[in-house]
């Protein structure tokens, strides 16, 4: 039985493609870009044109660009670099209750070095409201920090409006468009977005790089001491071929980017439709519309999530619970508690992203899986039973 993987939120298979890509440069091109002679400056030529053309998916300037460790260095980098900017005594940061955990830890971190930082709540679908981040603007907000799309129920953010409201206030904008970045389309300069970060190997490309855009003029603080590189702010040789797969990675999903959405959005709600009709006591986590093409998040009541992913790991389905990080933890995540989900959904939590690879047999061979597995859990289940024996009792 050939698997189902359904977790493209956490990483994602490189296109053969890019792995074809990169492949000269660990050998046959394996030369320093910062060395003098030709073939390295071959190389660095490589990377500059890969700037460029990132750049370019963005609607960037490639001096914009700097290519980082990953999502995670990214995200550090833009919060530490700029929540101190305008040498304010105890600066302020508004961010919100549903970042990934390299902004939220950071911003825990800046809290204890003297930042003051607001965390936005969000609403029951998983978005901020614009009304509230005016609200909470003070004199010393330097930095918003708002994820384009959340990694676990898939919300985007009202990212044009979050930038307008920014720019005005002579606040930086930050977001966080790891989970969006590649799958829907981004332009800095039109939602006035000053920072960005994204990850390879979130759209098919290598793990382990990544990219942070900074708007041209910004005193972005250097994040590592030694060489030159990257304008002398990200110091360290280059990872040449994850930044080469990343290019080509991006350029892949940019090229076919429609036509992938169509066919996603197609299968996410057809999905989304069949547990709904078929499995009772089953509620979608996230927002029906504001939503990435590929993010399924369902909660099924009596149910406990880590089994169930046992369970479906046994029929060969990969999925996840919640978000990568909070595997193997059995609270709640923050995400789902931030949305309000009511206590007797919280624990069955179940997020299945979608790839471009993914068939409508395969989403109907999941959901019959789903409607087996939902009901023996839930018949080991005492709330369950409890459950239905109130229901008789009130009938
Ligand atoms: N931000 C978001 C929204 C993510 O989903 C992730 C990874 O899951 C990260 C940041 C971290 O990215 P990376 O794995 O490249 O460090």
């Amino acid at each position: 039985m050939a698997g189902i993987y359904l977790d493209h939120a956490a990483t994602t298979a490189m296109r053969p493609e890019v792995e074809e890509a990169m492949r000269p440069y660990y050998s046959k091109r394996f030369y320093n870009p910062s060395s003098m002679y030709r073939p390295s400056q071959e190389v660095k030529k490589q990377i500059e044109n890969v700037r460029a053309q990132i750049a370019s998916a963005i609607g960037a300037l490639p001096e914009e660009i700097y290519f980082t460790s990953g999502g995670t260095e990214a995200d550090n980098w833009a919060l530490t670099a700029f929540a101190k900017t305008g040498n304010r005594y105890s600066p302020h940061i508004i961010t919100s209750t549903i970042e990934h955990h390299a902004i939220g830890h950071t911003c825990k971190r800046l809290e204890q070095s003297g930042c003051q930082v607001t965390y936005l709540p969000v609403d029951g679908r998983g978005r901020i409201h614009v009304e509230d981040l005016k609200r909470q603007i003070r004199k010393n907000t330097v930095l918003i920090s708002i994820m384009y799309a959340n990694n676990e129920i898939g919300t985007i953010q009202p990212i044009d409006e979050i930038g307008e409201i920014a720019r005005k206030n002579g606040i930086l904008f930050h977001t966080d468009a790891v989970q969006a970045c590649g799958q829907i389309p981004i332009h800095v300069q039109k939602s006035k977005i000053d920072i960005l970060s994204a990850s390879a190997h979130k759209f098919r490309g290598p793990k382990g790089v990544g990219f942070i855009y900074v708007r041209k003029g910004l005193p972005l603080r250097n994040l590592l001491e030694g060489g030159g590189q990257e304008q002398g702010l990200r110091a360290g040789t280059e990872n040449v071929p994850g930044i080469i797969g990343m290019g080509k990675a991006l350029e892949l999903a940019v090229a076919n980017m429609e036509e992938r959405q169509k066919k996603e959005t197609i299968l996410r709600d057809y999905t989304i439709q069949r547990i709904k009709r078929e499995i009772p006591y089953t509620r979608v986590n996230g927002h029906r519309w504001y939503r990435v093409p590929n993010n399924i998040n369902v909660s099924f009541r009596f149910v406990n999530s880590e089994s169930l992913l046992v369970l479906l790991d046994m029929e060969g389905i990969c999925a996840s619970g919640g978000s990568a990080c909070n595997s193997g933890s059995n609270a709640p995540s923050h995400v789902i508690t931030a949305i309000r989900t009511p206590e007797e959904y919280q624990n069955g939590v179940l997020r299945l992203t979608l790839g471009e690879e993914n068939t409508l047999q395969e989403m109907n061979r999941v959901v019959d899986v789903l409607k087996k597995t939902v009901q023996e859990l839930r018949k080991e289940s005492p709330e369950y039973e409890d459950f239905l024996k109130q229901e008789k009792a009130t009938q």
